[in-house]
């Protein structure tokens, strides 16, 4: 019997032979299209075997094995627009780094690069002192290191100096962060026994004073960085601390979480403690994050007395927590950006993005709003400018927002369910969009919106589709 020719699967040579298949073999490579071509005909076969009408012309067939192709090359770490309101999103990659980051980590990946070589005497160097030195500038300590992130740095520190030990800590500063980080977790794992003093919402003095014992290893203080506690509390200045622990002979190590290295307030911004505060106060130990507010790559930073850093060092822990040249290159150029604040805003992306003046996001959202009423026109939904405020994000200064504007899609009618498919919609664009379902509307804060010509090519796409 003879049935048409689109009604039976052609031969994996005929395909690979076939026109519009020649130029899948240039871009992905015999192996790939092979694999994929053995893919999309036993998906046809099986849909025919089901009933289903299948075209087995090369035009569909082709088609097909691009979409799958193009589907399996695509990186799965893509780009997003953040238009969630916050800056510092941990689940998109916190920090974006600034050019002289992307330039530094560029160079440092293509080339060798003196990472533990001594240029000077030609000997084997040290890879913390790449950053060592512009850290102790800026924040006044002797001595520093770095570490994979802020949760490695915690670690390695109660693990060099607290393990079969005691710290003590506040009840209020047992704190969780982002549900993977949790102090009192993070102690045990590090061998250290904690201690905890005061209550929830108050701490005083002498509650340090009364647990100090001859197992002590060290007292700590935990910023609470995403929380806020409101109403009858006390907390011990650190310099009080500091001046405990010396007093019995321990050190005072301080978890600051977001680490700016300077002061916000200069930039309009809410105050955030800084590592030179603590380290002033007295602390022996600061430790936080480098993909924070600090906005460079992702590390976690330790800065402080000569000796405590140098057993630190010597833990082998930290030949497991350490980073690699891509994470000291990017951090080097984001340390040398804080040694001219007055330009920090223009030059650190994240202060940028945290500072970008109230008209210009407005002025963006008004030009934006056609285009936004145009890809969505088919949808039975209203798009509107409204007032949004932005958080910072990654726990730092949890209660303070910074006033911003949206654009903010609602629904026409009482079905709401067109939100969640609009918001599907944009996560499922080449470049996603990812916005924010709240009170009724899909918002899209435009504090983070850096390439608008991207972000209107996308919105192109979502019209056609
Ligand atoms: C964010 C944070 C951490 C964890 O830092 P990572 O860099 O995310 O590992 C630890 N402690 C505090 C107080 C924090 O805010």
């Amino acid at each position: 019997m003879h049935s048409a020719p689109h009604l039976r699967p052609p031969s994996i040579d005929r395909v690979l032979n076939w026109s519009a298949v020649v130029p899948l073999i240039a871009e992905y490579g015999r192996e790939p299209v092979l694999a994929g071509t053995r893919r999309v005909l036993d998906h046809a076969r099986e849909a025919a075997r089901g009933g289903a009408p299948v075209d087995y012309t090369e035009a569909a067939l082709a088609f097909e094995l691009a979409a799958h192709l193009a589907e399996r090359h695509a990186p799965r770490l893509k780009p997003v627009f953040n238009l969630t309101g916050t800056v510092l999103h941990t689940n998109l990659g916190r920090a974006t780094l600034p050019d002289a980051a992307v330039d530094a980590l560029v160079k440092a990946a293509r080339s060798p690069c003196a990472l533990e070589y001594d240029l000077a005497s030609g000997g084997r160097g040290d890879r913390d002192d790449v950053v060592e030195g512009v850290l102790c500038e800026l924040t006044g300590a002797e001595a520093a290191t770095v570490v994979n992130n802020n949760a490695a740095a915690v670690f390695l520190l109660l693990n060099t100096l607290a393990m079969r030990k005691q710290v003590i800590v506040s009840r209020g500063e047992l704190v969780e962060i982002g549900g993977a980080f949790r102090v009192p977790d993070i102690m045990s794992r590090a061998g250290a026994k904690l201690v905890e003093v005061g209550t929830t919402n108050r701490t005083h003095l002498r509650d340090f004073a009364d647990a100090i014992h001859p197992r002590s290893a060290l007292l700590m203080k935990v910023h609470t960085s995403n929380y806020a506690i409101q109403g009858f509390t006390a907390s011990v200045p650190e310099a009080e601390l500091a001046a405990l622990a010396h007093a019995s002979g321990l050190p005072f190590v301080v978890d600051l979480g977001s680490g700016t290295l300077t002061d916000l307030a200069r930039f309009g911004l809410p105050r955030e403690p800084t590592p030179q505060d603590s380290i002033t106060a007295g602390a022996d130990l600061v430790s936080f994050s480098g993909d924070k507010l600090l906005g460079g790559p992702q590390a976690g930073i330790l800065v402080g007395s000569r000796e405590l850093i140098r057993r630190i060092k010597k833990n082998p822990l930290k030949r497991a927590l350490r980073v690699g040249k891509l994470t000291l290159a990017a951090l080097e150029a984001v340390l040398h950006l804080y040694r001219d604040p007055d330009r920090l805003p223009e030059r650190l992306t994240a202060l940028r993005l945290l500072t970008r003046p109230q008209t210009n996001i407005h002025d963006q959202a008004l030009r934006l709003l056609p285009t936004m009423q145009q890809a969505l026109a088919g949808w039975p939904v209203g798009v509107t400018v409204e007032p949004a405020l932005s958080q910072i994000g990654s726990g730092s200064l949890p209660v303070d927002r910074l006033e911003s504007w949206a654009l903010v899609v609602k629904p026409a009618t009482r079905r709401t369910g067109v939100l969640h498919d609009i918001e599907a919609a944009l996560r499922g664009l080449p470049q996603p969009v990812i916005g924010r379902i709240a009170d009724g509307a899909l918002r899209l804060d435009l504090r983070c919106l850096d390439d608008e010509a991207g972000f209107r090519a996308q919105l192109a796409g979502l019209a056609a589709a």
